[in-house]
């Protein structure tokens, strides 16, 4: 697949100004939230402003800061950024805290970029690298995706206080490593062949992480709050985000993201975390590599994946996602939005069309086929080596 020429001018957002991690990282953050603005306001959902207040305590109680507090709800959608624009000039808000999951701190760094303010990012689970990055998903009001922005930077400050993404459900941290695994199987299909040196280290970098999923994750899973658990909170809420700034532009996602996307339109999926639908999308890609290309490697990363899905519990199904009984059409519907003309899916070396889409979604389980013919370049024996 070649790669598109480089622009004349690169616009890069690699990372955010500063990271504070650790515990207590927001006990400590105040003087450094204060360097930033003086009315700051809070966006979170409901539920976190309410239950995390006595965290928040080390920030609403800083003498040198008058803070304010919204909710992003119902969703990161246009709607929700109109009412927060006001809530922003009402307060006469100079800076903009995210507090929360992937869903708030992109609303939250939307809204800075509106208002032309600086942002800080709070992760409260490590299910997504939407701390670290300089993009937001917009949703409908339903929670349907609708498009991504490009922000002209990352957060001026990233507080990763391990105590409090501690308290999130397991769950979230399996999803935030579906997530990340995504960048490997994306980035390696969309700039694998890049000449480039910057996308070359993406690349590379998405392989690192995967490594270190792989080898990490269940020891991790098994010891909330250890070392090795904060390793693999690093790698899917620092390192993963990274790579989508190194990479920039031209290291999109692929297909594992579109199939995600088009099942958001379906509301049987909104029980399932992003991280959760994407890693099911990694499962249909290989399958449409198989299928389509006939390649038996991705025919064997899948079922090493699905080995590794077992371990630590990720989907593997539509069943496993919540949605075993969607009808046919609306199977068609969710493959036709993932194969809308401007939709990544297109990045794949080859032709998708919604029935393919839907046969491959409906077998990401099923056995290698021996007789499939083999596709054996160097790049694609690298690739999933
Ligand atoms: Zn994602």
């Amino acid at each position: 697949m070649t790669n598109p020429a480089p622009p004349s001018l690169l616009s890069l957002t690699v990372a955010p100004a500063q990271v504070l991690r650790g515990v207590p990282a927001l006990a400590q953050s105040g003087d450094a939230i204060a360097s930033l603005g003086h009315r700051p306001l809070i966006v979170g959902g409901n539920h976190t402003l309410a239950t995390l207040s006595p965290q928040l305590q080390p920030i609403l109680k800083q003498p040198s800061l008058n803070c304010a507090t919204a909710s992003y709800s119902p969703d990161c959608s246009e709607v929700s950024l109109a009412s927060l624009k006001e809530a922003a000039t009402c307060h006469q808000a100079d800076l903009i805290i995210g507090v929360g999951g992937g869903k708030a701190l992109d609303t939250a760094k939307l809204l800075a970029h509106q208002c032309h303010l600086p942002v800080v990012t709070i992760p409260t689970s490590a299910a997504t690298c939407a701390a670290w990055t300089a993009l937001s998903n917009i949703y409908s009001n339903e929670g349907a995706f609708l498009y991504d922005v490009s922000l002209n930077r990352c957060p001026d400050l990233l507080i990763l206080d391990y105590s409090l993404i501690e308290t999130a459900p397991q769950r979230t941290l399996v999803a935030g490593i579906g997530d990340a695994l995504a960048k490997w199987y994306e980035a390696s299909v969309s700039s694998g062949d890049s000449a480039q040196t910057l996308i070359i280290a993406a690349v590379q970098q998405a392989r690192v992480l995967r490594d270190i999923l792989f080898q990490k994750s269940a020891d991790a899973l098994k010891t909330p709050g250890s070392e090795v658990w904060r390793e693999v909170v690093d790698a899917s809420v620092l390192l993963a985000g990274v790579i989508g700034g190194l990479g920039g532009a031209q290291c999109r996602t692929v297909a594992a993201h579109a199939v995600h996307n088009g099942l958001t339109h379906l509301p049987g999926s909104h029980s399932a975390l992003h991280g959760e639908k994407v890693a099911y999308g990694i499962l249909v890609q290989l399958r449409l590599e198989e299928m389509v290309q006939g390649n038996q490697l991705a025919a064997s990363a899948r079922q090493q994946l699905l080995k590794f899905y077992r371990e630590i519990g990720l989907p593997q199904t539509l069943d496993d996602l919540g949605l075993g009984n969607i009808t046919l059409a609306q199977l068609r519907q969710g493959a036709d939005i993932a194969c809308q003309p401007q939709s990544d899916i297109h990045r794949l070396p080859f032709d998708v069309t919604p029935e393919q889409l839907m046969a491959a979604m409906v077998s990401t389980t099923t056995l290698v086929e021996k007789n499939c013919s083999p596709v054996l370049s160097t790049a694609m024996n690298e690739k999933y080596e």
